[in-house]
């Protein structure tokens, strides 16, 4: 059992890391199919910066982890992605309620999920990470933080993505021929989910 907030956050950031790094072949494996192939490797270098700055930021509030956390992955993520996931940290970070609960916690990722949207100039049913995102948040804000179901809703709204056709993005470029294929910002999106929710699970 472990209810600090900051140790949780940090154990989540940890984790989250070595699940992208786990994932990086795959990530590549997607964006080569209708993008320019380092999804992977820019995830992986993002969140390798992000978990080394953990040691020196322990014992920080959520806020200033969260700023930290979004700093780097916008410092060490060359593509399109690292902007995005940066400012969802962020965004997080400024939102961050002074007494999380469930419903204050869906509220800050409700608007750090539009502050991305805002960034990519962007919304669901353009085939990128916000088809996971936006109906991630919704399900946290509507199940009253159920967050259990939340890696459930996540891969089917990734899987959802394989039939849509890229309106932003590299992949927007391929038009028609981005059909068939999962978008690999969803993918890294519904794997980030699954892994801080099984964070959770182990240690709330
Ligand atoms: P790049 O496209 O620059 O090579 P990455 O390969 O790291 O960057 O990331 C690609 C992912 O970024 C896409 O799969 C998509 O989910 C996401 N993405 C790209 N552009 C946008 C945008 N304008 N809004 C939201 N997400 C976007
Ligand atoms: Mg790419």
């Amino acid at each position: 059992m472990q209810a600090d907030p900051s140790a949780l956050l940090a154990a989540v950031l940890a984790d989250a890391a070595a699940a992208v790094d786990a994932a990086a072949d795959e990530l590549t494996a997607l964006d080569s199919a209708i993008g320019d192939g380092d999804h992977g490797s820019n995830m992986k270098r993002g969140f390798a910066e992000l978990a080394g700055k953990l040691e020196e930021l322990a014992g920080k509030p959520p806020p200033a982890m969260l700023k930290a956390a979004g700093m780097a992955l916008v410092m060490k993520i060359g593509g399109a992605s690292g902007p995005l996931y940066g400012t969802l940290l962020m965004a997080l970070g400024s939102s961050w309620p002074a007494e999380p609960d469930g419903a204050s916690l869906a509220a800050a990722l409700e608007s750090a999920v539009a502050a991305v949207a805002k960034r990519g100039k962007s919304g669901p049913g353009s085939k990128t990470l916000l088809d996971v995102l936006v109906p991630v948040q919704k399900c946290l804000a509507a199940a009253a933080a159920e967050w259990r179901d939340l890696p459930a809703a996540a891969d089917e709204a990734a899987v959802a993505t394989v039939g849509m056709k890229a309106l932003r993005g590299r992949a927007s470029f391929l038009g028609e021929r981005s059909i068939g294929h999962m978008d690999p910002g969803a993918r890294s999106s519904a794997l980030l989910v699954r892994s801080a929710c099984e964070t959770l699970g182990r240690l709330l």
